[in-house]
């Protein structure tokens, strides 16, 4: 089954107005393949969400970089799934691995004051519930695969996602290991096959042979312009979700990768 390739790009906690005009210039400028090829989506910081979706070529879409786990309400700094698809933001990124580091968020539950508030899953389930598409992102300390725990790792990930939902349409899965994750410190494209046709095997055996072979799974951690030829040749690489070149000029040759 034919997927489209898929890239993203992560602006992180990133930006200024002006900086992001400019980004979004650069996109708007860019050369690329046609949306039948490829699928774009990039994803500024919340405050700059509007002005982006405003502004970039209409083939191109926004993505939050999180959203909470449920309706909102007395949740103090939070934004709802609701509000996203109330200002026709597409899509959204979970369970990112400064989250799941950073704050907390993790497979099942995690403490932050004590309460079990934190669950991937459960975020993939109720945005998916409200409407919106999905990055989930999942991924191995260098701990992790030092000891040689990454498929063990990525699969518990993985299953605290599937356990929840039954509709994979609208979930793109991102591999991004976090020993790669900005560090310039790239996975050959050996290590990132490896994992993905892994990931594509657990599917296939936990969720369906339809969802394993329809489901991108995408490649994130210190890709660039001079390393993403050679990783979107992988078989089982579909697309990769970037961080620190997405705010760059290589963007551009990044989403034209696989052409
Ligand atoms: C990311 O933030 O998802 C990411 C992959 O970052 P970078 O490309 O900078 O490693």
């Amino acid at each position: 089954m034919a997927r489209k390739f898929f890239v993203g790009g992560n602006w992180k906690c990133n930006g200024t107005s002006e900086e992001v005009k400019k980004i979004v210039s650069i996109l708007n400028d860019g050369k690329v393949a046609s949306a039948d090829v490829v699928d774009v989506v990039v994803s500024p910081p919340f405050v700059f969400l509007p002005l982006v979706k405003s502004s970039l070529r209409p083939e191109f879409h926004v993505a939050a970089q999180n959203c909470w786990v449920k309706k909102g309400g007395a949740y103090t700094g939070e934004i709802s799934a609701e509000m996203l698809v109330n200002l026709d933001i597409p899509w959204v990124i979970l369970g990112h691995s400064e989250r799941r580091q950073l704050l907390s968020e993790s497979n099942e539950a995690s403490c932050l004051c004590a309460k079990r508030l934190y669950f991937v899953g459960d975020k993939v389930a109720y945005a998916l519930s409200k409407g919106l598409k999905v990055i989930a992102c999942v991924g191995e300390t260098l701990e992790q695969r030092e000891s040689g725990a990454t498929m063990d790792v990525v699969a518990a990930q993985t299953k605290a996602i599937a356990e929840r939902i039954s509709d994979w349409t609208n979930v793109v899965v991102a591999y991004e290991p976090v020993w790669a994750i900005g560090t310039g410190k790239v996975a050959t494209p050996a290590q990132a096959q490896e994992v993905h046709s892994e990931l594509r095997k657990w599917l296939q055996t936990n969720v369906s042979a339809d969802v394993a072979a329809s489901t991108r799974i995408i490649y994130g951690g210190s890709v660039s312009g001079a390393n993403c030829k050679e990783l979107a040749a992988q078989p089982d690489v579909d697309g990769f979700l970037v961080g620190g070149a997405s705010l760059k000029p290589e963007f551009v040759d990044i989403i034209n990768a696989a052409t």
